[in-house]
C-alpha cells in the first residue's frame, strides 16, 4: 500500500470512530503527507495513529488529535492563526492546507526543531503560508499580534496570559491544560474581552516550559 492510500484510510478511519467531522479538516488531512514530517526510519509508522519521537524528547502528535486540535479552531480560511509548539511543522501545515487567504505564524523554543519543521514545510510546499520564529512561545508574538485563532500544542499549567491578549475579539484560542503529563483540552472564545471556556475533555501533551508555562 502505498502512502496516499495509507493515510487517506487513516484519515477515514479517525472519520468513523467520531474524532473528525469537519470536512476541510478531513480533506486537509487527506492531502498533508504526515511522512514528510518524520524521520526516515519511521516513515512505515506515519499513517498508524500514534505520536511519534522528533528529537530533543519531543514528539508529533497523534494524527486524531492533530484532528481534534485543528477542528476545534472552526476556520473558515481567512484566520491568523499562532501556533505554540512547531515541533515538525505538520499541525501549523493542516492548518495552512485550510487556510485560502490567512497565515500561520508559528513559534518553536529549540532550534533544531524549528529547522527541521522548516525544512519539512517547504518539501510539503507549504513555505508561503507559515512563519517560523524561534523563541517562547509562552509569551506569544506581540510582533503580529492580535490573532484570529490561537492554538497550543504544549501542555500549559493555565492559558498564559499574553496569549489572552493577543486573541482577536471573537477570536478562538485552543490549549491542553493541567499538569506537566496530561491536561484537559480548552477552548476558549473570547467575548467583551473576557475567555469563556469550555471543557473538552482529557488529553496528554508534552509541558509547554517557558516564562509563562512550566519551568
Ligand atoms: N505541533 C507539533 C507538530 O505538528 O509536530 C507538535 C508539538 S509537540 C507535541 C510540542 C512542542 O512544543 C515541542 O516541539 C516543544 O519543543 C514545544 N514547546 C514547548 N514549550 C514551548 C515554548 N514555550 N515555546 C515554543 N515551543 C515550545
Amino acid at each position: 500500500m502505498n502512502f496516499e492510500t495509507k493515510r487517506n484510510k487513516l484519515i477515514d478511519k479517525l472519520k468513523k470512530n467520531g474524532y473528525i467531522s469537519n470536512k476541510k479538516v478531513i480533506k486537509a488531512m487527506k492531502k498533508v503527507p504526515r511522512h514528510l514530517f518524520v524521520s526516515k526510519d519511521l516513515k512505515n509508522e506515519s499513517y498508524v495513529d500514534k505520536p511519534l519521537p522528533i528529537g530533543k524528547n519531543q514528539t508529533i502528535s497523534a494524527p486524531h488529535m492533530v484532528g481534534i486540535l485543528v477542528q476545534e479552531l472552526n476556520l473558515t480560511g481567512e484566520e491568523k492563526v499562532l501556533e505554540i509548539g512547531s515541533g515538525s511543522g505538520y499541525n501549523a501545515s493542516v492548518i495552512a492546507e485550510i487556510l485560502h487567504k490567512g497565515k500561520v505564524i508559528t513559534i518553536e523554543r529549540h532550534h533544531k526543531l524549528a529547522d527541521k519543521a522548516k525544512e519539512n514545510i517547504k518539501k510539503s510546499g507549504y513555505t508561503e503560508k507559515i512563519k517560523i520564529i524561534v523563541g517562547d512561545g509562552s509569551q506569544g508574538y506581540k510582533e503580529e499580534a492580535p490573532y484570529d485563532r490561537i492554538l497550543l500544542t504544549a501542555g500549559a499549567p493555565e492559558i498564559p496570559q499574553p496569549l489572552k491578549e493577543q486573541l482577536k475579539e471573537n477570536g478562538i484560542i485552543v490549549a491542553p491544560v493541567g499538569g506537566r503529563r496530561s491536561q484537559t483540552l480548552i477552548v476558549g472564545k473570547k467575548i467583551n474581552g473576557k475567555i469563556k471556556e469550555e471543557k473538552k475533555g482529557g488529553c496528554a501533551f508534552v509541558p509547554l516550559k517557558g516564562k509563562y508555562g512550566f519551568s
